[in-house]
């Protein structure tokens, strides 16, 4: 099995599937464990912030605490189109999402599909969260993917993030608890006993619901269906990528549809995380510190395209990782 993303989500399922006896976890993460990550992010200690160890060698430290007996293979790199066949290895049975972005949700997505393996499904932001495991391996009633709900992930800076909205860590619990039960119901050969149906929840307005999947897959899914597209695998969706813009700075590129982000709301997001000013062009944050890691104090300037200039790093997939927590993408 494989996690993809070690903050809250990934942390309670590798806790939860360790303690079963799973026997062999790929993790994989791009990010450095911080103090503020503590109150939802399970696996990890005030030492691994204090020491700014990277999150999978962090939760590696603790799985292996817990049991042993486990492999656990980690992967501190972010994943993308030319490295995802690597670090998720052709014995992968299921892969667990545990991302904070719909960038690399998707790509999962095109993986699973490609191969044929269930991708378990998760997502919790402020107080909601989200579940679904998808088996694009089972039938035509059965087997929609992400791309057959949500054709499109949301344009970047268009929603909030973990980071600006938070986090209720009794949410995450749900959702992590409801994705290992998946997973090992597939792991144990039952894949009869999924739900087959989208879990949605509030927990502090106490919505919940289930959403039936039976017959939601799409005959003109760009991901499944005849058309079979799959670019987010093959690097084709559209998106540049990120690079490095002169000294101590990335350039992340806008939103390919040209989808236009309200900067008023999105400084107000930002407002918690340093000094925000702007116009109404950009938006710009200023951090007081450098985050661990950094050569100096992140500086962001976003423009209303989605376009950003991360300066504070030469690290790409540090900026890249930086914008994800803070703008989304
Ligand atoms: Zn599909």
């Amino acid at each position: 099995m494989a996690i993809v993303g070690m903050g809250a989500l990934g942390c309670g399922i590798a806790d939860l599937l360790a303690r079963a006896g799973v026997g062999m976890l790929t993790i994989v993460d791009r990010d450095v464990v911080e103090i503020t990550n503590l109150q939802r992010q399970t696996l990890y200690t005030n030492e691994d912030a204090a020491a700014g160890l990277p999150k999978v060698q962090a939760a590696q430290n603790r799985l292996l605490a817990i049991d042993p007996g486990l492999t656990v293979r980690s992967h501190a790199v972010d994943l993308t189109h030319l490295n995802v066949n690597q670090m998720i290895e052709k014995s992968v049975q299921v892969v667990l999402d545990g991302t904070d972005n719909f960038a690399t949700r998707y790509l999962l997505n095109d993986l699973c599909v490609e191969r044929g393996i269930p991708l378990c499904y998760g997502g919790v932001i402020a107080t909601r969260g989200m579940q679904a495991t998808l088996t694009p391996n089972s039938d035509a009633e059965t087997g929609a993917c992400l791309r057959c709900l949500f054709e499109e992930p949301p344009p970047a800076g268009t929603t909030p993030t973990c980071d600006t909205a938070g986090v209720l860590g009794p949410a995450v619990s749900i959702v992590a608890a409801a994705q290992a039960t998946d997973a090992l119901k597939i792991l144990l050969g039952h894949q009869h006993l999924l739900s087959r149906s989208l879990l949605e929840f509030d927990l502090w307005s106490n919505q919940r619901r289930r959403v039936d999947l039976r017959g939601s897959k799409r005959v003109d899914c760009p991901c499944c269906g005849v058309h079979r597209k799959r670019e987010f695998l093959s690097g084709r969706n559209g998106d540049e990528p990120p690079h490095l813009c002169g000294q101590l700075a990335v350039q992340i590129p806008g939103n390919p549809s040209g989808t236009k982000i309200d900067l008023e709301s999105l400084a107000q997001r930002l407002a918690s995380h340093g000094r925000v000013t702007g116009s109404k062009v950009f938006v710009r944050l200023e951090q007081a510190s450098a985050l661990p890691g950094w050569k100096n104090a992140a500086v962001i300037t976003v423009f209303a395209d989605g376009r950003a200039i991360v300066r504070g790093t030469e690290d790409v997939s540090q900026a890249k990782g930086l914008y994800a927590k803070l703008i989304g993408m």
